[in-house]
């Protein structure tokens, strides 16, 4: 199986990438796959999330064009390349899916099986988890090896690295393919192996749910939490408004799967 992903690897048309969910990471991730000239294909079971993370992508791109961080005509490609669908069918043009929809392990295992049945099977399935194993949802899927973890952090547009988790049976092919797409995408590729919270949300979370506890116990308020990390450590957003941005839902998430 190495071998025919590495031969199709080779041979395949990589102009279209699918996201599988649009809500905060997967609209921002398609707004970087269009910008990087991917025709983007953005899927959600859910009608409205769609049109709000469409209208996401639409407003910061003619935040970015009004700057003129990018120009109109950029500005307009970008929004040309992307479709949506309500259905896994619209992917089956892709090289590569990222997957982006709520972090719970039997959703994303259900999707990846979902998924490996009705794509090709050179067809990279790479999950955008903040935690959940690659081996673990791999396993769901026929063809683990093309599966793999592709971590953007957020927001998408704005944050440089990728952390790329290589799960037990993740094939080279792959590895290298989503390496290079991060780079085309603008993005630094950093490997690591599967492992809870790879390296960004293992060191991240349990500081964050520290800063939590000692909101919880009274030893400072909020906003002097925060400002003690910032100023002090030069964290650039304290931690608690970080785990707002982040999302308490998806910060509960991501602590359950380390506590397990
Ligand atoms: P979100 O709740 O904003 O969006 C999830 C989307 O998935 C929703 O639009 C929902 O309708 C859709 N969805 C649910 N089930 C689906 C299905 N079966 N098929 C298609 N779409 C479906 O979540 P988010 O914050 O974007 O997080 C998505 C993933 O990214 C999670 O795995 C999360 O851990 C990870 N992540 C989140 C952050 C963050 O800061 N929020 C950062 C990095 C990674």
């Amino acid at each position: 199986m190495e071998k025919h992903i590495a031969e199709k690897a080779d041979t395949m048309d990589t102009s279209v990438i699918g996201i599988l969910g649009a809500g905060t990471m997967g609209s921002g991730i398609a707004q970087v796959s269009a910008v990087s000239g991917y025709r983007t294909v953005l899927v959600d079971i859910d009608a409205r999330m769609l049109e709000q993370g469409l209208g996401a992508i639409d407003g910061n791109l003619h935040r970015q064009a009004a700057k003129g961080a990018i120009d109109e005509q950029c500005m307009r490609d970008a929004l040309g390349r992307i479709t949506t669908s309500g259905s896994l069918d619209a992917l089956s043009d892709c090289f590569l899916i990222v997957e982006a929809v709520i972090e719970k392990k039997e959703v994303k295992q259900s999707i990846f099986a979902d998924l490996a049945r009705r794509v090709d099977p050179a067809c990279i399935l790479a999950s955008n988890t903040s935690t959940i194993s690659i081996t673990a949802i791999a396993a769901a899927a026929a063809n683990p090896e093309r599966v793999v973890g592709m971590h953007f952090m957020n927001p998408a547009p704005i944050m440089q690295l990728v952390e790329v988790v290589r799960g037990l049976q993740t094939a080279d092919a792959v590895h290298r393919t989503v390496i290079e797409t991060a780079k085309r995408m603008g993005k630094i590729p950093v490997t690591v192996n599967d492992s809870p919270g790879f390296v960004s949300n293992r060191l991240l979370l349990p500081m964050i749910n520290e800063a939590v506890i000692v909101l919880q116990e009274g030893v400072a308020d909020a906003e002097a939490i925060d400002t003690v990390m910032k100023l002090g450590m030069n964290h650039p957003m304290g931690p608690l408004a970080l785990a707002d941005f982040i999302g308490l839902d998806v910060c509960l998430f991501i602590m359950e799967v380390l506590h397990n």
